[in-house]
């Protein structure tokens, strides 16, 4: 178990994730980290910390040290790679273009991780995560849907993701298999979480999704 949290809306996304991170801590986690797309430096920032969500907070200045209005969040329980910040979420691919969170387990990672690294991606963590964000960078033309879609259709195993890209700001993908994930839909602003007390703070309107269903979130719907 762990937590997922993303936002893309008119606010500032960093404090809403970590605020929303807090209200899943009662499902256990050894590391945390949050990523912010910051539109000034067109970039991703990302920030983690092995332990305590505390330990992010003070790290972000309480996330208003991570400007922007798309991020997503995560608490980790370290299935595959010890608890460290290295190991700890979100992971990018190799050349930082795409940045997700995930809850779950891959379990054909390593013959996934095999063909990446013949196809010249390098690996910088221990997880069985990496693999997603690589291969969805390896199958990324100029959709980031479609991209996921087809990266996701190659995971066997059970995954909750969130996932953003430098080339499309603003826009979260979500899809979940065998782990849960909710969307949450507010006024110029969408949210994604392992649970709903996460988003309950800004929206009562929430949507569980299925398995296997996919989620695009724009700060519109
Ligand atoms: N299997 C992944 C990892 O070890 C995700 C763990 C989780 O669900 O927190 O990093």
């Amino acid at each position: 178990m762990c937590g997922i949290v993303g936002y893309t809306g008119r606010e500032a996304a960093a404090p809403i994730v970590l605020n929303g991170l807090s209200k899943l801590e009662y499902r256990g986690y050894d590391s945390a980290g949050v990523a912010v797309f910051n539109e000034a430096e067109n970039d991703i920032d990302i920030v983690k910390t092995k332990g305590r969500l505390k330990n992010l907070l003070e790290k972000t200045d309480s996330g208003k040290a991570m400007p922007g209005g798309c991020g997503i969040g995560h608490t980790r329980w370290a299935t595959h790679g010890a608890p460290s910040e290295k190991n700890a979420h979100p992971h990018c691919s190799d050349d930082k273009m795409v940045v997700m969170v995930h809850n779950g387990i891959i379990e054909n990672y390593q013959e996934l991780k095999d063909k990446l690294l013949r196809k010249g991606y390098a690996f910088y963590s221990e997880t069985d995560t990496e693999v997603i964000p690589n291969l969805i960078d390896y199958y990324y033309k100029d959709d980031l849907f479609e991209a996921v879609v087809k990266a996701t259709s190659k995971l066997e195993g059970s995954f909750a993701i969130g996932v953003i890209a430098k080339n499309e700001p603003n826009k979260l993908i979500a899809v979940r298999k065998d782990s849960p994930l909710i969307v949450g839909l507010g006024k110029d602003e969408s949210f994604i979480a392992s649970d709903i007390p996460a988003v309950l703070n800004h929206t009562r309107d929430v949507y569980l999704l299925e398995d296997k269903e996919f989620a695009i979130l724009t700060p519109n719907g």
